[in-house]
């Protein structure tokens, strides 16, 4: 396949969504130094276009707009900001086949799950439209009767977002839809690898009646542009997902401005399955949570524990359904695992499986790649123990590790030895021991019996070093608003 987005525009039935500027201010630009970056189609090596490399002066350019923008999107009444942001979950909705095209095209994934995710992305758009208008204060009784005591809630102000690449679009949905429902602005730099979705997206806003500024995109390489953004006090509000090292050192630069934070970090899931448990349901949801997205989600089960009973059991039905998985091009039909998104990527999970193989694990089983250096093989590793590096970290890519347990306390030991605690998947239909495990897993999101745990109406975030704050639910407008307690004395 030598496909790049130049040779499928034809296919894009709106050809408009295609941009190669950033925007600042409601102008689509290029960056003031002239420079560019160029990106590629993960399953083709090949380049689909170049960005803008926006610089520091550019993104203090950026941090103005949102700043003059801000002052009149905060007064806009909750319920024109919500109208603004349906209409953009609309349009969202009208150009899905597009937005999943040029997201498979830059992120590499399956096209039927790109069009999950821009489904899935836009389902937040409305989500905080409905919320925009139900931003409500309070009364407080006060303690003496000559005053009222009021809570408001008012937006933080400008906001930047800096999101990862294995989303590119809900990533950015999940920020920006609060932000602007509780009235601030943005300013939103994509990955490098993924900037495509994001700059869709802002095309879509504007035809949406969002007005300019309110949404600014600088695109290019993180250093410079993260620095300033980190750095200016005008900024008020960092949220960021992806990696943890990268979200502690933007913590670290966030610290002399004292913004507020919210933080979606790396994960380690651990995935338990009980010997009472339903063995297909429990194969379905491991497919469903460590093989989505080719395994690039931060919510993938990372270390999939069986108990012994079903230990064989399990290993035999899994392998038998990812030896047949068809790896290529996410726009090939029958796909399931696309191209991982760069060979840094691919060299990362070949060496976690030479390591856990050196230690002892068996490959149980290994689909078939095409030629191509950016395609990992989905596999199924038994007999892993916690000393192997995938026990650890993040794999981060379409193979499946199998650790042996014996008791209940053994696994749960297991799966919290871990510095992270994103997700944590168990399948049993005890129910005494799902309140127990339920309850004893530290994780910020856990999911009994299944192996999906994300959606608009629940709150998604970490605890320990996979992050701070939450996202989607009616914790994520929070994100994005303060609390004045207003005194009214001289009553
Ligand atoms: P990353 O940390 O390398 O990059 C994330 C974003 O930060 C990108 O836009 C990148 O350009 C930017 N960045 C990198 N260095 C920067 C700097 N010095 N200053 C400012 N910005 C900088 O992560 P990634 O490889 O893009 O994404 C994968 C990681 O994201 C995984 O660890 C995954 O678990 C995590 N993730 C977490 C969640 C969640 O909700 N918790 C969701 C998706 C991904």
């Amino acid at each position: 396949m030598t496909i790049a987005l130049a040779d499928l525009l034809p296919s894009l039935k709106d050809k408009d969504l295609f941009r190669q500027q950033s925007v600042i201010g409601g102008v689509w630009c290029d960056a003031s130094t002239g420079r560019t970056i160029e990106i590629t189609n993960p399953a083709t090596g090949k380049a689909i276009g170049t960005v803008p490399d926006m610089s520091a002066e550019d993104t203090r350019r950026a941090i103005e707009a949102a700043d003059v923008a801000f002052r009149s999107w905060r007064q806009v009444p909750n319920a024109e900001r919500a109208a603004k942001l349906e209409r953009w979950f609309t349009l969202m909705e009208a150009h899905a086949d597009d937005l999943a095209l040029i997201l498979t095209l830059e992120q590499g994934k399956p096209l039927a799950e790109a069009k999950g995710e821009i489904t899935y992305g836009a389902s937040f758009v409305k989500w905080f439209a409905e919320e925009a208008r139900r931003i409500e204060g309070g009364i407080i009784p006060s303690p003496t009767s000559d005053r009222k005591i009021l809570a408001l809630k008012e937006p933080v102000g400008v906001s930047a977002i800096i999101t990862p690449w294995n989303f590119p679009n809900a990533m950015i949905t999940r920020k920006v839809a609060p932000a602007l429902a509780a009235g601030c602005t943005v300013v939103i730099k994509p990955s490098d690898f993924t900037p495509y979705s994001a700059l869709a997206l802002a095309v879509l806003a504007e035809r949406a009646g969002i007005p300019a500024g309110v949404i600014n995109i600088l695109t290019g390489l993180p250093a410079e542009i993260g620095a300033e953004l980190t750095a200016s006090p005008v900024v008020r509000k960092l949220s960021f997902t992806g990696s943890t090292r990268v979200g502690s050192l933007l913590m670290a630069q966030c610290a002399p401005t004292v913004k507020r934070l919210s933080l979606e970090l790396g994960g380690n899931a651990p995935f338990l399955v009980f010997d009472d448990a339903d063995l297909d349901a429990a194969v379905d949801g491991a497919i469903a949570s460590k093989f989505r997205n080719g395994g690039q989600t931060c919510v993938c089960s990372n270390r999939i524990l069986v108990q012994s009973g079903i230990y064989d059991a399990f290993a035999a039905k899994l392998s038998a359904r990812v030896a047949a998985m068809k790896v290529g091009s996410g726009l090939e039909a029958g796909v399931a695992i696309g191209p991982m998104i760069n060979r840094a990527a691919v060299e990362k999970i070949e060496r976690h499986v030479a390591d856990a193989v050196a230690k002892g694990a068996s490959i149980a089983a290994k689909a078939a790649t095409p030629e191509g250096s950016q395609f990992a093989a989905p596999a199924v590793l038994t007999g892993c123990t916690t000393d192997m590096q995938l026990a650890s970290e993040e794999t981060f890519g379409p193979v499946a590790p199998l650790f042996r347990f014996e008791t209940e306390e053994e696994a749960v030991a297991i799966a919290n030895d871990t510095p992270f605690g994103l997700a944590a998947y168990f399948y049993t239909r005890d129910m005494a021991r799902a309140w127990r495990v339920g309850e004893a897993l530290e994780s910020g999101m856990v999911g009994l019996n299944t192996g999906a745990i994300s959606m608009a109406v629940s709150p998604f975030g970490g605890i320990k070093q996979s992050g701070l704050g939450r996202e989607g639910a009616r914790e994520g407008i929070e994100e994005y608003l303060e609390t004045k307690a207003f005194h009214i004395g001289g009553l």
